[in-house]
């Protein structure tokens, strides 16, 4: 397959942040453009249980690359991310912590804390962005860069493979 060359400095979104955890072919489908994840029952389920457990909470589109969603202001800025479930930490995580890079760097906001809700089972995570995890992120945002001006990732099957709005592509 050819490469498509996506701009080195193009800025990345969280999703590819999220992806980059998850899967990387999923990362490169994604950042080329090839996007169903409006099919994915995933998705879905975690759309609605985000509206019936925040209704009254805001989405935050941020420069088209960073959706928060919601923001409180209290002695810091608070950003919340809502998930289904703890099963994919890792990948929510940094998602987060990207947010928080993003809003340091880019908007000169660094008194912000992020905390992850996951309402179903009333949990909720705290996370502060230090040195160590900046460079973890930048890291991480070189890593994106690599894979997604590359071949495409070969797939390798995993437990969310048959959730995933990609399947078809990979396996069928
Ligand atoms: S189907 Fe599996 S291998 Fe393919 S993009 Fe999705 S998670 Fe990755």
């Amino acid at each position: 397959m050819k490469t498509l060359h996506i701009n080195k400095n193009k800025k990345i979104n969280g999703s590819q942040i999220n992806y980059y955890f998850i899967c990387k072919t999923k990362l490169w489908l994604f950042s080329h453009n090839i996007q169903m994840e409006q099919e994915s029952d995933t998705v879905s389920l975690g759309k609605q249980l985000h509206e019936n457990t925040y209704k009254r909470e805001k989405d935050y589109l941020i420069d088209n690359l960073i959706n928060v969603d919601f923001i409180k202001k209290r002695k810091n800025i608070e950003i919340h991310e809502v998930k289904k479930t703890p099963t994919m930490e890792k990948s929510h995580e940094y998602q987060l912590l990207y947010y928080m890079y993003y809003l340091k760097n880019e908007k000169d906001i660094d008194n912000i804390i992020g905390y992850i809700d996951y309402p179903k089972i009333r949990k909720k995570v705290k996370f502060e962005l230090n040195k160590e995890k900046e460079e973890k992120i930048e890291e991480i945002i070189k890593n994106v860069h690599n894979i997604i001006n590359s071949e495409i990732p070969e797939p390798k099957k995993l437990r969310i493979c048959r959730k995933c709005a990609y399947f078809e592509l990979c396996w069928v």
